[in-house]
């Protein structure tokens, strides 16, 4: 293997201050009780920055900013309200260096990812929803489509503005506000998202940002004001969510976890299936609702493909996530950390067979080697929980039938991916699988155009696509 010279990328072009407020009414202020938290970042265990955590007094005021902006934003024409979704598009990718590294700092991945992957995204899902704004009419939803109201937003940390993205840029589109709480362990890049707001000049109230930790979420989608509530995060929390919402007449949209199968059949390309394994559970540390945790190989294609496998995990750089070479960053957090060690050591009390190549781990910091676990049986808690991590779960099947079964077997439903060189196939296997999305010879690929949601467990609604405009249109 080649060694590579250090590629870091510089750190000093973003600025982060060493404390925020909330973004209430387009201003920034601290919370009413002086509360704060701090964000580090998990590569170094450095403190970025100490960020207010609004109380329920916060959140009364966010929501009514977000009430007394519903009435002229709802009211502009759509072409109107698209001017300012193309003007924050624009600003995103102008300043997107910025945010790139702000999100590896914040969150652990690396930068090649935070600048190729979650930038261009975040960009184009504003883009294609400042697009629809005027063409509400034309979507399917009758002549008319009237916006919700407030909307109440909750994200996750695994990609924190990305998730940002897919939350406001079909709810701004539509004509309603919002006010959103991204996760505590990531909140940097929506308060820079604030200040692209402002820059764009978007009308004050239109969007607020409230940082804190799951009370303030719990506040927020409980607000009796509130119109629409979306959360993206846990099932366990999504249920208590459900619990909430359930009753008062708010419109509700929850995308959660999920067990991914990515299935292998004896007539798949070998080589592009051992970089769409390793693409579909190492990206991101493995941080994905949808990441192809458990993997399904055809018996007689084991071998070949695991010498594969493994030959190329050996390759993979972990490490500082803005050197430009790294492959997997960080694990966000000292509690997520400590929730994949714990599993993978069910995994191996339980009797599956552990793998990491050799690989050395930072002194300081988040760390987690990409790990196979082989013989794995559909019993195992490594094959039904999600560990959302950098750890992969490997089975074997022999008929088209048994994988089908053993994909579907799992409360979740949220993706899938199929390898095979036979379209009738993937055709035929696809039809049966209980996922939102199925990829077909490729995995983690993501277009703001494509509808993206899931079944049973992993939730319900779609985000993204024209289906993404319906969950805040009455
Ligand atoms: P989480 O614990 O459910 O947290 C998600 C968000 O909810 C965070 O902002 C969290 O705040 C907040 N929260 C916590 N308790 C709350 C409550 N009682 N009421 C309202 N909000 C509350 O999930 P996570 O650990 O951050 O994220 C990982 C999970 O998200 C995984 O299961 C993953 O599969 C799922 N996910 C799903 C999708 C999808 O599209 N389906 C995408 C990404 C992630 P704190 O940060 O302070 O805890
Ligand atoms: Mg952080």
């Amino acid at each position: 293997m080649f060694e590579y010279a250090p590629a870091p990328e510089s750190r000093s072009v973003v600025e982060i201050a060493s404390s925020y407020g909330l973004f209430i009414d387009g201003s920034f202020d601290g919370g009413k009780d002086g509360d704060v938290f701090k964000t580090v970042n998990p590569a170094t265990e450095e403190v970025l920055a100490e960020v207010a955590s609004a109380g329920p007094e916060d959140v009364d005021r966010a929501v009514a900013a977000a009430r007394r902006a519903f009435g002229t934003w709802s009211a502009l024409p759509g072409a109107e309200r698209a001017k300012y979704l193309f003007r924050i598009a624009r600003i995103i990718q102008e300043r997107s260096r910025e945010l790139a590294v702000l999100e590896s700092l914040d969150n652990g991945k690396p930068i090649r990812e935070s600048r190729d992957v979650d930038l261009p995204l975040v960009a184009a899902h504003f883009f294609y929803y400042a697009g629809w704004a005027d063409k509400l009419g034309h979507a399917g939803f009758g002549p008319d489509p009237r916006p919700l109201g407030v909307a109440a937003q909750v994200i996750p940390w695994n990609f924190p503005l990305l998730m940002l993205a897919w939350k406001v840029a079909p709810a701004l589109a539509t004509g309603n506000t919002v006010v959103l709480k991204p996760a505590e362990t990531t909140p940097l890049s929506a308060l820079f998202f604030a200040d692209v707001c402002r820059q764009a000049e978007l009308p004050a109230g239109v969007v607020n940002i409230v940082t804190g930790a799951g009370d303030t979420g719990a506040y927020l989608v409980a607000h009796p004001d509130v119109d629409k509530v979306a959360f993206t995060g846990s099932t366990e929390v999504g249920r208590e969510i459900a619990r909430s919402v359930s009753g008062t007449g708010k419109r509700l949209t929850l995308e959660l976890g999920g067990k991914a199968a990515n299935i292998v059949f004896d007539d798949a390309p070998i080589d592009q299936a051992v970089e769409g394994i390793v693409n579909g559970i190492f990206f991101n540390q493995g941080h994905v609702c949808c990441a192809g945790s458990r993997l399904l190989v055809q018996e007689s294609l084991f071998e070949p493909l695991m010498d594969s496998l493994k030959r190329r995990m050996a390759t993979l750089r972990v490490g500082d996530p803005l050197d430009k070479n790294t492959d997997v960053g960080a694990i966000n957090s000292a509690a997520q950390l400590t929730r994949i060690r714990e599993l993978s050591e069910i995994g191996s009390v339980e009797g599956a067979e552990r793998w990491s190549p050799e690989c050395q781990l930072p002194d300081r910091g988040f760390w987690f080697a990409p790990t196979i676990f082989t013989g794995v049986t559909q019993a195992h808690r490594i094959a039904r929980e999600e560990i959302f991590g950098p750890v992969l779960s490997v089975l074997t099947f022999r008929t088209p039938d048994e994988a089908v079964a053993k994909a579907n077997n799992t409360p979740y439903g949220l993706s899938a991916g199929i390898w095979s060189e036979k379209g009738s196939r993937i055709l035929a296997v696809a039809d049966q699988l209980r996922a939102g999305v199925v990829w077909a010879n490729t995995f983690n690929k993501f277009d703001p155009a494509s509808p993206f949601g899931g079944y049973k467990e992993s939730g319900y609604g779609r985000e993204g696509g024209r289906h993404g405009l319906e969950a805040y249109l009455a």
